[in-house]
């Protein structure tokens, strides 16, 4: 855990270019252009006055090494926070954060739109410890101001939405945040700290799945908090508390991962908007939810707040058997199905947003299918001629009569 040590004056480099320097210094590296891997848990003190005097910058593995602090010294730097603590998946992320907030009898304001681990970790975890989750309609924006009581405590963000991509308006959820003397947390996934910056609108705590984009190659689970100067002493002492470090190779790839971030997501923006508009001309496909495509209930708050789209969004598809959607995705050659994203890779899931919400309805499968389309890296024409002829399968199942 580390305060971002970097003493150099701020500039006006763009996050492009604060993207490949941040949390580096050759200098300090043997000239080498990447921090070497620590791998420790124990740190050695050479006098009992060098043991007492707590000068030494590391003391004890779990409490951070060289390599966390380079990429948490990165994080907090795109993300503008004042601190930014590594932990073990995103999901940990998201719970130490919660966690670092709550205490028994208070109320959080989640939307119905959260990530479903998230909702399983509030209502299986935090009910037993006496905390109250009321779920709100991601659309909400100002009017949630009528559901803040006394035992308000905090109010969950994330935007777009896990699976169904609405957008919220963090500024103002933010000023009312403010007003009632409660912290607002975001989940800042799927824009990742290069095309949002909740703390420059007001969010208090950011939180980074970043085994997703900031990782970026699927080969690493990572999380990561950042907080402004006021919640992060809470983030800290939770932190502490509950122990978790993240491993020492996993931190490293997020590092590696981190360099290209740039250039990764500018290619999944592209790529997944052309998809997504050519998908709106296909008649198997009866909803795209998008935030960058135009005409998306959520593209105004969109283009006044993000920089850009990563990768992912989702679809509803025209009403159909179950043998029309394994026709659609068993047989795809480059889009696999699985958990997860923002890998280089194109990934293709099923979902089924109808089931986990409380506060607000999703149109059950018989009524369309509901799929995520992660867009990835690969040549975009391939991408839309293998969903091609997945579509062209599904109208085919579709129509088939079974005796
Ligand atoms: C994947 C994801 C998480 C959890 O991250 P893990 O590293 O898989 O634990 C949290 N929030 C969002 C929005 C995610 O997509």
């Amino acid at each position: 855990m580390s305060d971002s040590k970097d003493d150099r004056p701020p500039t006006h480099d763009k996050p492009a270019t604060r993207l490949i320097h941040a949390g580096r210094d050759p200098g300090a590296q043997n000239g080498f252009v990447n921090p070497a891997v620590t791998r420790g848990s124990t740190v050695v003190f050479p006098t009992l006055a060098k043991l007492k005097s707590r000068e030494q910058p590391y003391t004890y593995g779990r409490r951070g090494t060289p390599t966390t602090d380079a990429l948490e010294a990165a994080i907090c730097e795109l993300e503008g926070g004042a601190r930014t603590i590594l932990l073990g998946s995103g999901l940990q992320a998201v719970s130490t954060a919660l966690l670092a907030f709550v205490e028994a009898g208070d109320e959080i304001l989640v939307t119905d739109s959260v990530y479903q681990p998230t909702r399983v970790f509030c209502d299986k975890v935090l009910k037993r410890l006496g905390v109250h989750t009321v779920y709100y309609d991601p659309r909400l924006n100002g009017a949630i101001e009528e559901l803040i009581t006394e035992r308000t405590r905090l109010i969950f963000t994330e935007a777009p939405g896990s699976q169904t991509f609405e957008m919220q308006d963090i500024p103002a959820i933010s000023a009312i945040a403010r007003r009632h003397g409660i912290w607002h947390l975001m989940d800042n996934t799927w824009a990742s700290p290069l095309y949002f910056q909740p703390l420059a609108h007001g969010v208090d705590v950011s939180i980074q799945a970043a085994t997703k984009y900031i990782v970026g190659h699927a080969d690493a689970m990572l999380g990561a908090i950042t907080a402004n100067d006021r919640a992060s002493a809470k983030i800290n002492a939770i932190k502490e508390g509950l122990g978790t470090s993240p491993g020492s190779e996993e931190t490293y790839l997020g590092l590696r991962g981190l360099r290209t971030l740039d250039v990764r997501l500018k290619q999944h923006h592209a790529s997944g908007l052309n998809v997504a508009q050519w998908l709106q001309k296909r008649p198997e496909v009866v909803e795209i939810m998008h935030p960058a495509l135009p005409g998306d209930p959520g593209h105004d708050l969109w283009q006044r707040d993000f920089s850009g789209a990563s990768g992912l969004f989702g679809i509803r598809l025209a009403p159909a058997p179950e043998k029309a959607l394994a026709a659609l995705v068993d047989q795809l050659r480059l889009f696999a199905m699985g958990y997860s994203w923002g890998g280089y890779e194109s990934l293709i899931l099923p979902c089924n947003p109808c089931t986990a919400r409380t506060a607000t309805t999703w149109p059950p499968p018989e009524t369309g299918f509901t799929i995520r389309l992660h867009i990835g890296l690969e040549d975009v024409e391939d991408l839309k001629a293998d969903l091609a002829a997945g579509l062209d399968r599904f109208t085919a199942a579709s129509h088939q009569h079974t005796g």
